[in-house]
């Protein structure tokens, strides 16, 4: 109920700001404007755009992009874009009405719909849905940046040289950080390849690099994890003596530290490993602010805590 009013109020503004006429940036500077969602994504664009595209991101550090909804401002500069770039596959899922809108009468693009679906894994939570956290495999995100070098060019294809350019040099950029992902989890034994983490994001990630993953919420973090999800983490964790669990920026650190003190209500002593990135990248600047310091970072958080480094 509340969404759905929200939806109608953006609507409205949406129409209202189309009826306003306003300018875009990209008439005074000669770039394109893009907008884009979560942050791995606005990471692409600023890469492959270069000098010729102002990049904007409406969702910054410790954002949870399955529960953001769209602000006025956010709807001021979607609607004054030249191009929308979104993960899709219902990660945004609050957004998906107001991005429809904005369809049809400009180029908005879910980076992710040149994936195989037939590699793509299903959601939990949703039917007839997948997974949409598809950044945790890096070959899907190189599908994704393709996408953006594509798109990029369509729309502006005097400059389809340096798009190009730029798409080939991050490409090189991603092959070595999938190679490092292979290189680092490879040193992890069989046996302690269990990832526990807050919300089922990692599931990518446990799929092509070899780890079972557990999350106390679904997919999304709409779902509130109840005492007996805890409990049964908790269990599992005594029972196969997991040294560390981990928290993540973009969900409230205390579903975590409930599944700890339920463990410890056993006698058994689980570390938490540390913070991973799962939604959202770190702060501007940080080691884990680009989309490749966030996959390292969770990379070496992951293997140094389940090997005891
Ligand atoms: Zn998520």
């Amino acid at each position: 109920m509340k969404i759905k009013q929200l939806s109608l109020i953006i609507i409205l503004l949406l129409l209202l700001a189309a009826c306003g006429g306003a300018t875009t940036e990209s008439a005074s500077d000669g770039k394109i404007t893009a907008v884009s969602t979560i942050g791995m994504v606005t990471d692409i664009v600023e890469n492959i755009g270069g000098d010729h595209v102002n990049a904007i991101g409406l969702m910054g550090p410790g954002t949870d992009p399955h529960l953001y909804v769209a602000s006025a401002g956010d709807v001021t500069k979607l609607s004054d874009a030249d191009v929308i770039f979104y993960n899709g596959l219902f990660l945004e899922s609050q957004m998906e009405e107001v991005l429809e809108q904005l369809s049809e009468n400009k180029t908005v693009v879910p980076i992710t719909k040149g994936l195989d679906t037939a590699q793509l894994l299903a959601s939990p939570d949703y039917d007839d849905e997948f997974d949409p956290h598809v950044w945790f495999y890096v070959p899907f995100w190189q599908e994704a940046a393709i996408q953006v070098r594509d798109t990029l060019i369509e729309i502006d294809p005097d400059n389809q040289a340096d798009y190009e350019a730029n798409a080939d040099a991050y490409l090189e950029e991603l092959d070595a950080l999938h190679a490092y992902v292979e290189e680092q989890t490879a040193r992890v034994p069989d046996a302690q390849r269990v990832l526990v983490t807050a919300h089922d994001a990692f599931s990518y990630f446990g799929h092509f690099y070899g780890f079972d993953v557990l999350g106390l919420q679904g997919i999304s973090t709409e779902s509130e994890a109840s005492t007996d999800d805890v409990q049964n983490l908790a269990d599992f964790i005594v029972e196969n003596q997991i040294p560390a669990i981990f928290i993540e920026s973009s969900v409230p650190v205390r579903t975590i530290e409930a599944v700890q003190a339920a463990v410890q209500d056993q006698g058994f002593d689980v570390e938490i490993g540390g913070e991973l990135f799962s939604d959202a990248m770190g702060d501007t600047g940080s080691s884990a602010g680009t989309y490749q310091g966030m996959v390292r970072h969770n990379v070496d958080t992951i293997v140094g805590a389940l090997l005891g480094e």
